[in-house]
């Protein structure tokens, strides 16, 4: 079959992050393991045919509840803790056997956001990733969900496989979940179905706000957080293609060139390092700027000085990523700030010749230099 002209590029991709949901991978909490059989195959096939392939996986928490009778995913943080560090050992189990008849292995990595907002941590993953890649084996990704709480986590995989896509430089997204596509109205129950969208060229925040939640209760990102990860995949350079996992054959159709579920057209691809400045790191404090500030910044492409500076929120160390906003409090930029936030409280307003007599040293005349920020342009 001819490839469809507008999903051509989903036959050129290379390095693919496949992610599966548990509504996918469980049925009333319990592993299913054809589905275990398909993705190992569909995977493995991509593989013999020179793409390399990142897997990230939910349903450590449904597993685990299962494996401990209960009837729903833990009614306390600790419980769903638990649940996980349980379930996630039957699901890399599973996944090893499944492997190991096409001859691969495979390696897990659980991560959290705190450890990925970490620079040398974030690289480090990228390392293990790529040498996984180079040995041929499968990476099986999770959220590390037994010591993650709240703060410091993803909280689903959507987020976390988008953010793995800019890990990696991948160039193709696959999220495979429990309905086709996107639909043009979200789905009623005992309605006739919406139409499916085929293509989508860019994700807008309205797109984002009128998508309602479909998650069901084991998966924790709804479509709002989907629609997310392609946005954020998006600004990596990647193509997503969000489709359901009832049908076996979705991922080598995908690869084929079909039209299967919704494509995410791809936008300009950001640096690495700053698509992990905007997406992956967590701000620690906000700086209001001033006009002139923000000009600079967003027009002129210039660093963002201490005279900019209007008012300094929140408590961050030398190197921390800050928020920078203009008098409204529209988000404008992020960037690693050079001074702590007493420091920046100290110096805002003043000439950046100034700094030393001030503070006693100097970490340059910038409190944020060019280099590490990013616009945050939608
Ligand atoms: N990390 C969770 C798990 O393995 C799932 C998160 C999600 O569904 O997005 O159970």
């Amino acid at each position: 079959m001819k490839p469809d002209p507008a999903r051509k590029i989903q036959t050129k991709a290379k390095r693919i992050v496949i992610k599966v949901g548990s509504s996918t991978l469980t049925r009333d909490g319990k592993l299913r393991p054809r589905k275990f059989s398909e993705l190992a195959r569909a995977i493995s096939e991509l593989m013999d045919s020179g793409r390399e392939v990142v897997l990230v996986s939910s349903g450590a928490v449904a597993a685990g509840s299962h494996r401990l009778g209960w009837k729903h995913t833990g009614r306390s943080i600790p419980q769903k803790q638990a649940a996980a560090a349980i379930g996630q050992i039957s699901l890399v189990e599973i996944y090893q056997r499944r492997f190991a008849h096409y001859g691969k292995q495979v390696g897990q990595l659980l991560l959290t956001r705190s450890g990925l907002q970490n620079r040398e941590r974030f690289l480090n993953a990228r390392h293990t990733l790529q040498e996984l890649l180079r040995l041929g084996a499968v990476p099986i990704v999770n959220e590390n969900d037994s010591v993650a709480t709240e703060e410091i986590r993803f909280g689903d995989n959507d987020t976390l496989s988008a953010n793995i896509v800019n890990l990696i430089g991948a160039d193709l997204l696959i999220i495979i979940t429990d309905v086709d596509g996107l639909y043009t109205e979200p789905p009623t129950p005992g309605q006739p179905r919406p139409g499916l969208i085929d293509v989508v060229d860019s994700v807008t925040p309205q797109i984002i706000a009128a998508a309602q939640g479909t998650g069901s209760i084991y998966g924790q990102g709804g479509m709002a957080s989907k629609l997310e990860a392609a946005r954020v995949a998006g600004r990596s350079g990647a193509a997503t293609v969000l489709c359901n996992g009832r049908k076996s054959d979705a991922i080598a159709r995908i690869v084929a060139g079909d039209s299967v579920g919704t494509l995410f057209r791809p936008r300009e691809r950001m640096t690495s390092r700053k698509h992990w400045l905007a997406f992956t790191t967590r701000t620690q404090g906000t700086l209001s700027i001033d006009k002139g500030a923000a000009q600079a910044l967003m027009t002129r492409g210039r660093s963002l000085l201490p005279a900019g500076v209007v008012k300094v929120k929140g408590k961050f160390g030398v190197g921390d990523p800050v928020l920078c906003v203009d008098a409204k409090g529209h988000k404008l930029a992020r960037g690693l700030s050079a001074y702590n936030a007493n420091d920046v409280e100290r110096i805002k307003g003043l000439a950046a010749k100034e700094i030393g007599r001030v503070l006693g040293y100097s970490n340059g005349p910038e409190v944020i230099h060019r280099d590490d920020l990013v616009i945050l342009d939608d």
